[in-house]
Parts: C-alpha cells; structure tokens; sequence
C-alpha cells in the first residue's frame, strides 16, 4: 500500500500479505516457526532476513507483521513491532533504549505500570530519574539537561486527561540528543498526529481502541526503521514478549473498523460531555474536546478531537461516585477503556488504588473521579441513563 491512499483505505488494506490460497480475510499463520528449502537457505536467513522472510515467532510472523504494517501505514512510522501487551511495548521500548548512568525526564500522571518500570525497575539499574509536571513547560526545560538520554509520557494522561505538548517536548529533548517515547493510547490511533509533532517512539497498548471489543491483551512500539531494528529488535527478540499470532490477527481486524469505532465514540463522548458538563452534582467534568479544557487550543492543534475518554469528579465524594457506578444500567463498571462497551472505572480504588493518598493528590486523583470510556452504546440512551444514575448520586 503506497503512502498517497487516505487512512481508512490502509486500515482496511494494508499490510496484507496472501498465501497461495488467495484467501479475502487475512490468514492466522499459528505457526512457531518455519522451515527451509535447504541447508543453505537455513544459513542465509539467519545470516539475513528479508521483509517476508520468517524464522521464529519470537522474531516476527507473516500474521503479526500484516498486523505491525498496517499500524506503521496509518501511524505514519517507517516500522513497528508487535508485543504481547501494551507493558511489553512501554518496557522493551525503554529497557532496550537505556543503560546505566542515563538521565531520564518523564511526566508525572502516568500509569501504575508505566512508573513501575521507570521508579522500580530502571532506576534499579542506575537510570537517573525525574518525574515532572507534564502540562508545564517550564518544568520540562528546567529538567532536561545536556545528558538527558530519554523523555517519556502519555500524550493525554490517565484517568485525568491532562494533554502534553508534543512538539514542545520534543523540541527540547531533540536540543538535547534525547529520545522521545510517546505513550500514545487516549489519543487513539485515529487522531494521532505524533511522529509528525515530533516523536521519535509511539507506543499503543492494543488492548484498548485497536481491540475495541475487549478480547485481548496486545501492544505495539512504532519508529524509525533504524530505532525497531537496533538495539530494540534486538532486545524484543531476545526477550520474548511477542505478540501471539491469534491476537495479532484479532488486532488487524480491529484496525478495519478503528476509525469508523473511534470517530463514532468520540462523537458519542462529545455529546456527553456537554450534557454533563455543569451538572449539579459534579465538582468537575474533564473532556479534553469540550472548550472548559484548561489544554482545549493545544488539544485542536494536536489531535483535533477529544478522544472518547471523559472524567468527571463527583462533588459527593466517593459516596456519590459508588452511588453513581452502582446506579447506572448501560456500561459495566471495569478498567479497560477503548471498548465498545462503555466502561466505568473508579481510579482511586482500582487502577490507581497502589499509590499513596498524597500521590493521588498530586494528581488531581480524588475519591469523587470516575473515569468513563464512552462504547458504541446510542449517546441519547447514555446521556438519559447517565444522568439519572447522577441525579440519584
Ligand atoms: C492500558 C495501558 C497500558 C498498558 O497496556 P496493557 O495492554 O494493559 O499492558 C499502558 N499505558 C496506558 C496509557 C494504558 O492505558
């Protein structure tokens, strides 16, 4: 597929590889491994591998890499490679990347997991760390300095949907040599702008909106030819988290629909946001597409759109959240988002329960935040539903 076709074209054709069969949907290669014409062929492979050319599924497989083109056609990004979750996509990115005695720059409002690697585990191995506020500036500036290796953080963070300035960012840590991993999920895929804003790294968690229909765990780290297969490759591949071809075909399906899904849930979300938006009962309503965001001009300078995450924070407190969660009929309360399901999640005592009150804080995590990832669900039948399960908070 050429560069010149418009995304939903990609989504739907790209990356597709045909075996003999000329089968219409793309083929789930189950395989570990291949075999060769001849002793030689053998040797040749693994003395170098062409672009459709396999010799182990922890290395690559003609199901994964349909998968992995098809994301690097709508992602803009020279390559990607495929990981069994979206953890695996943040640690091999940043694992493979760093070394000892490296200073690292990240924002603060990340997810437990995403720290963990980078407070627990990188830092454990003489990585040097600092944490900042991503939303300003100035905190970045003041703590990249000449011997800065690597900055990471969520384009929009979770579950409080502040938005980091990409280009900004990146324009610094680039002064600097420094590489910028983007952690890219609540913008989607669709609206996605980052390689293009400045981003040398994309990570996407699979799981999420390129699923879309809650079936498994999957993830993707995007980038340069040269960066997916360096030290990265190298690091991925010998490590082995790599996506299953099973899971990688349900992700190739997903992408054939990501766009009409996630354009139609952001619209969904829009709807809500206004709806909720100064509701009596809330303290606060954050949407990064609707114009009370303190980041609404950057959002429309950088993704467009507003995602289909919203949260709001219930005046009552955790009471009225729990009233709120146990009220509402259409969406189940969980902890994925992205799915065509609308999911209701309560951070402060699930995904985020780990860190400490003061953490939470600092984070704008308060026992009032519940965090909604709006489905495919009819908006009118949300917006009554939700309303009333509020109204009764
Ligand atoms: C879900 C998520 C991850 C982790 O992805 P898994 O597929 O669950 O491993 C990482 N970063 C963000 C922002 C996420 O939302």
């Amino acid at each position: 597929m050429t560069e010149e076709f418009k995304p939903r074209t990609k989504l739907v054709h790209g990356g597709t590889r045909r075996s003999q069969y000329n089968e219409v949907s793309e083929a789930i290669f189950m395989t570990q491994g291949f075999v060769y014409d001849s002793a030689e062929q053998a040797q040749a492979r693994f003395e170098e591998t062409g672009p459709d050319e396999f010799i182990y599924a922890r290395y690559g497989n003609p199901t994964v890499a349909m998968f992995e083109d098809r994301i690097a056609q709508l992602e803009g990004a020279e390559a990607a490679f495929a990981t069994a979750s979206g953890m695996a996509a943040v640690n091999n990115a940043l694992m493979a990347s760093l070394k000892a005695g490296d200073h690292v720059v990240a924002a603060r409002a990340l997810f437990g997991s995403c720290l963990y690697i980078l407070e627990k585990v990188l830092v454990r191995y003489g990585v040097e760390l600092t944490l900042v506020d991503g939303t300003d500036l100035e905190q970045w500036k003041a703590a990249i300095r000449p011997d800065t290796a690597l900055v990471f953080f969520e384009s929009t963070s979770n579950p409080t949907l502040e938005v980091i300035d990409i280009a900004a960012v990146s324009e610094m840590a680039h002064a600097v040599g420094a590489l910028v991993v983007v952690d890219n999920v609540f913008a989607t895929p669709v609206y996605s702008r980052s390689i293009e804003l400045g981003a040398d790294v994309v990570v996407y968690s699979a799981t999420k909106h390129i699923d879309g229909q809650g079936r498994a765990l999957g993830g993707v780290v995007l980038g340069s030819k040269e960066f997916i297969s360096g030290d990265f490759f190298n690091y991925s591949k010998h490590t082995g988290a790599a996506l299953s071809p099973f899971n990688a075909w349900l992700m190739l399906k997903g992408l054939e629909t990501i766009d009409l899904r996630v354009r139609a849930q952001t619209e969904a979300a829009e709807k809500i946001a206004e709806a909720l938006h100064g509701h009596e009962k809330l303290a606060r309503m954050i949407y990064p597409g609707h114009s009370s965001h303190a980041q609404h001009d950057l959002v429309k300078r950088q993704t467009g759109k507003g995602g289909t995450v919203i949260s709001i924070d219930l005046a009552g407190g955790q009471e009225a959240a729990f009233n709120f969660l146990n009220a509402v009929n259409i969406g189940v309360i969980s902890n994925n988002l992205g799915d065509a399901k609308s999911i209701l999640t309560h951070p402060a005592t699930t995904t985020h329960s780990s860190l400490t009150e003061e953490q939470r804080q600092s984070l704008g995590i308060t026992r009032g935040l519940v965090r909604i990832s709006v489905g495919l669900e009819d908006p009118e039948d949300l917006v009554a539903d939700w309303t009333a399960a509020l109204a009764g908070a």
